[in-house]
């Protein structure tokens, strides 16, 4: 049974898929691979059927949209741009596949010698919780584009939205096989799809821990995967900059999709001079937002996504203030209305006077939570922003351009903002340094990791040597 964490009730209800379900479904994504022809259909094809599967997402956004708002919890108005922005991205996707190509090379006289790219196989895509539909469309469209099939594992919590978007790509015309789904958790399904000696690729979002699992599983056969997992990001501010506009840029870092989001700006980095000022205004304005129902457009903050996400966050302000962190703001379960007190509601919480080493600082709590740390110049920033095992994004809010640029030089994360937060675009990179992941999903060089190169040597006529006599 799937919850709606807004009402915390059932919503829904997905098979769990068996070990034999899940070897079926590779079974079926082999057979459209090895057999059925699908990676040597004519891109145009391919990406015929991508825009096709825009234009379906595109009629049914509001739907999309809205079964991941009774999933998960988002809100309603982050969850329909972002159903629309699937279809932009699809488009493309869709260009893309019609300009994979190798290059050709001189080596020696006699021999011509050239790159293909081909399908790197069938793809195992397991997916979080946070941005159902986003997060899988960032593997399915570039996998779909170079000719792979692939199986999907949505996660526990939120399957349902992924089997609607499956329910379009046959709509589309994407043959049989091509596209498939498996319900389930962790435990068997997941880690059954992720053994199994049929899939080439895994394509993981999710937890740090998930990742050293898709390792481990990947490992004895050599095969692919491109993690996007975890982060601690710091979204640093200086004293130079327009601070009313850092406030609500380090509020939108770390409180929207109540803080569940890997790039969340969860350590934020106050210059000294002016960090006293800062907290006492970042609180304010964190007072001043509104708790309730994801699908009123009127909402800042909605409920977090599951009893276990809640349960974990209640227990890491614990741990904050057992550390001996200040807890100036919220941190504490949300019953102002009898909505939010019959749901999984914390009120956005700040913590100051934060030590980078303590664990508030350094693990992900994956909820709405900000911890206050102090610098004192420039090196200091840089020492305790990269001092932490993630790298996934990084923001830095000045007037100074030189300051700028040099901070961006020395961040050790895959995405760094210069006076803004959590922007992100189909055409451009994201993925993590460090224990934040291997690989970068969106962008043009997306489709490489979803693509194997074959080097073809042709002889023009140079006679065999060896043992000729
Ligand atoms: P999770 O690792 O618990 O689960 C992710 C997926 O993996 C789910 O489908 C789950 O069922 C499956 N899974 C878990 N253990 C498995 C195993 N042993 N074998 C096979 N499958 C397994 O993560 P979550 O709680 O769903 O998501 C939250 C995490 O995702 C956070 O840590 C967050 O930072 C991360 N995340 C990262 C990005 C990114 O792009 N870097 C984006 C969103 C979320």
């Amino acid at each position: 049974a799937c919850n709606d964490p807004c009402e915390d009730r059932p919503w829904g209800q997905v098979p769990v898929a068996s070990v034999q379900d899940v070897d079926r479904a590779v079974r079926a994504a082999r057979r459209a691979f090895d057999e059925d022809g699908w990676p040597h259909t004519p891109p145009a094809t391919r990406a015929g059927m991508l825009r096709k599967l825009a234009d379906l997402i595109d009629q049914n956004a509001e739907e999309l949209a809205l079964i991941q708002t009774h999933e998960n919890g988002k809100l309603l108005s982050e969850m329909l741009p972002g159903a629309r922005a699937l279809a932009s991205h699809a488009r493309y996707v869709a260009g893309l596949a019609e300009n994979i190509h190798g290059s050709t090379m001189h080596s020696y006289p006699g021999f011509t010698t050239y790159t293909v790219r081909e399908a790197v196989g069938v793809v195992a895509a397991i997916t979080p919780w946070n941005s159902p539909l986003t997060l899988l469309s960032w593997k399915l469209f570039p996998a779909l584009a170079a000719g792979c099939t692939i199986v999907i594992k949505p996660s526990e919590v939120t399957p349902t939205s992924t089997l609607r978007l499956a329910e379009l790509c046959q709509e589309a015309g994407f043959p049989k096989g091509v596209v498939n789904v498996v319900t389930g958790f962790g435990q068997p399904s997941g880690a059954a799809l992720a053994n199994h000696a049929g899939v080439d690729k895994i394509a993981f979002t999710g937890s740090t821990n998930g990742g050293k699992a898709m390792l481990a599983a990947t490992t004895p056969r050599i095969g692919r995967a491109t993690l996007e997992l975890g982060g601690k990001s710091p979204n640093i501010v200086f004293a130079d900059a327009d601070l009313d506009d850092a406030i609500y840029g380090v509020m939108g870092g770390i409180f929207s999709a109540t803080g569940q989001s890997c790039m969340a700006g969860s350590r934020v980095l106050v210059e000294d001079s002016v960090y006293d000022d800062f907290a006492r205004k970042l609180a304010a304005a964190t007072a001043k937002l509104t708790l309730g129902d994801p699908l009123d457009s009127g909402v800042d903050v909605g409920p977090l996504a599951c009893r276990n996400q809640f349960d974990k966050v209640l227990s890491y302000i614990e741990i904050g203030k057992a550390e001996g962190a200040r807890l100036i703001a919220g941190g504490v379960r949300d019953t102002s209305t009898p909505l939010t007190a019959a749901g999984l509601f914390v009120q956005p919480a700040i913590f100051t006077e934060v030590a980078n080493s303590s664990r508030l600082a350094q693990e992900e709590i994956f909820g709405p939570v900000a911890s206050l740390i102090r610098f004192s110049s420039e090196d200091h920033a840089v020492q305790v922003a990269n001092d932490v095992d993630f790298g996934l994004a990084a923001a830095v809010w000045t007037r100074d351009v030189g300051r700028a640029h040099r901070m961006v030089k020395r961040l050790r994360a895959g995405t760094v903002w210069v006076n803004a937060y959590r922007v992100i675009h189909y055409a451009v990179p994201f993925g993590g340094f460090k224990q934040s992941g291997i690989g970068r999903e969106l962008g043009a060089d997306a489709l490489d990791d979803y693509t194997e190169t074959k080097s073809v040597w042709i002889n023009e006529g140079n006679r065999q040597e060896f043992g000729r006599r």
